[in-house]
């Protein structure tokens, strides 16, 4: 027998730009007592890197040979994932306009998802998580049997994007995740799609345990 590296599972949630999957993993992880890691946060850091040293979005050889020069580290506050990027957290600037605005051309990058993958799969090593993002079923945890695919009506979640009061075209970022040659966002093999469009925190919490007890997670 091939006995496993070590005891930890992860949780997958994918799904589009504001569908709460965020929230959810949020929540469902502090009812279940695990980690929470934002798989979009490193990306996000990484854009604002490369805006930040004034390099183009859209010159991949100019942020390829970034990520070399980059240190980043990735870890958890017991609760949740935390980054720094060249020793700094760079906060509430991950969530700014011009962030929100690039985002998706860096994070087309398969040399920057290489990078990022490898940090994505490390936080098992310490811990079992449920990390929520775009590929986190179809491409960093294929394996797992826990997967679920949140989703929400288009203006369920404009309104929701508004009332975070940030400048966000998520059509135009959805449409871009979801067409890009490396690991698009689509349902992975195994995922249970979740409509999050009428739950609320609670109530969606719920429903996700639901599934995750219907694909085996003993809850
Ligand atoms: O989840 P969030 O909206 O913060 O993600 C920001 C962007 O990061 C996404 O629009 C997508 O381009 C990228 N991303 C990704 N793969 C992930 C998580 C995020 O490509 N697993």
């Amino acid at each position: 027998m091939n006995p496993s590296p070590h005891p930890h599972f992860a949780i997958a949630i994918d799904g589009p730009a504001a569908s709460g999957k965020s929230t959810l993993a949020r929540h469902l992880a502090q009812r279940l007592g695990l980690v929470m890691v934002n798989s979009g946060a490193m990306y996000r850091a990484i854009t604002w890197k490369t805006l930040q040293q004034g390099i183009d979005p859209l010159d991949s050889p100019a942020i390829i040979a970034l990520l070399d020069r980059l240190d980043i580290q990735c870890g958890s506050d017991g609760t949740m994932s935390t980054l720094t990027i060249d020793g700094i957290d760079p906060g509430d600037e991950l969530r700014s306009e011009a962030v929100n605005a690039n985002v998706s051309a860096v994070s087309a990058i398969p040399e920057v998802r290489k990078v990022l993958i490898d940090l994505q799969r490390g936080y098992l090593t310490h811990s079992s998580i449920v990390m929520e993002g775009r590929d986190i079923g179809s491409v960093v945890f294929p394996d797992t049997p826990y997967k679920i695919y949140v989703d929400a009506a288009e203006h369920v979640r404009a309104a929701r994007r508004g009332n975070d009061g940030e400048v966000d075209s998520i059509a135009q970022r959805d449409a871009a995740d979801s067409q890009r040659k490396t690991a698009p966002l689509i349902v992975a093999d195994g995922a249970t799609i979740l409509d999050n469009s009428d739950h609320t925190i609670e109530s969606g919490v719920e429903a996700a345990i639901e599934i995750l007890r219907s694909q085996g997670l003993p809850v």
